[in-house]
């Protein structure tokens, strides 16, 4: 009997990485996903998962600790009997948004740890994993980064940087995997509604009604999850190496 395919997604529990997660487990992936809190059991979220017919495990996770990933790839593989998608989602923004003058290393030291480092050793020993299996079936890395990879935001440099960097990183893991059916994609958001934008939602509110966003709305975490799905099918596996922009138009450069 085939194996379900099976997905393992950063920072599952809420957000845009729990719209990942539902959407996954919609199109019959066995999902696995990972966050910080172990208070949680995601009892819910997994619930939703199996209503719709696929099955779910939560797995409390800190991406920033490197030791941590071989357990969590163990766990994974056990539960789930192989790996074929990461979605590297997990991601935080800058510690405070400020002049970057007054940038301090905490917020850039801690930004580049999670969102950078941790993605790109999770993604190493994720690809080293997949190599060791068949390259006969598809397999993908899709990583979601930001617009902020290519616009500037003065007020959270660390986080654009952090999120640039992911860009390279995700054009020479494409090119180190692409002889080996790994698809490799970068998703780029724009504004979306979630937690990390709640402290500043009236501020985007705003700019959203002035009209920095041609789609005239925020973007919501479904947007980018359905998004997901045909880059970790094998839709668009020609395409690896590429980056999408969801963001309503909001980085087009206008005149
Ligand atoms: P969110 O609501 O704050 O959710 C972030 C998730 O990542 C949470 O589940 C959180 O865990 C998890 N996480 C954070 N640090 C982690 C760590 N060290 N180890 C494991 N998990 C960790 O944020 P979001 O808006 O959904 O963002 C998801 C991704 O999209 C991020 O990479 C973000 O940069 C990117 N993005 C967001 C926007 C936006 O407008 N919202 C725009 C562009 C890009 P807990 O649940 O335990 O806190």
């Amino acid at each position: 009997m085939m194996r379900q395919p099976v997905a393992l997604i950063t920072g599952g529990r809420q957000g845009i990485g729990q719209a990942i997660v539902k959407q996954l487990a919609k199109v019959g992936f066995a999902v696995a996903f990972t966050a910080r809190n172990s208070n949680d059991d995601c009892a819910e979220l997994i619930a939703y998962c199996e209503s719709v017919g696929s099955r779910a495990c939560y797995i409390p996770n800190d991406l920033a600790d490197i030791s941590g990933h071989c357990a969590l790839l163990d766990q994974v593989i056990s539960w789930g009997g192989g790996l074929d998608c990461l979605v590297n989602n997990a991601g935080i923004s800058s510690l405070a948004r400020g002049d970057l003058l007054e940038l301090t290393t905490e917020s850039f030291d801690q930004v580049m740890t999670v969102n950078v480092r941790g993605t790109l050793f999770l993604s190493q020993a994720v690809a080293k994993l997949m190599l060791e299996t068949s390259a006969e079936c598809y397999r993908s890395i899709i990583t979601i980064s930001s617009v902020s990879a290519l616009m500037a935001s003065p007020e959270r440099a660390d986080y654009c940087m952090s999120k640039a960097a992911l860009a390279m990183f995700n054009k020479t893991l494409a090119l180190r995997l692409a002889g080996d059916n790994i698809g490799v994609f970068e998703l780029r958001p724009g504004i979306i509604k979630t937690s990390m934008t709640a402290g500043v939602a009236n501020r985007y509110e705003q700019h959203i009604q002035e009209g920095l966003v041609p789609a005239k709305r925020w973007g919501i975490p479904e947007d980018i999850a359905s998004a997901v799905v045909p880059f970790a099918q094998g839709y668009m596996a020609f395409a690896s190496g590429s980056a999408i922009e969801l963001d309503g138009g909001l980085s087009i450069n206008r005149l």
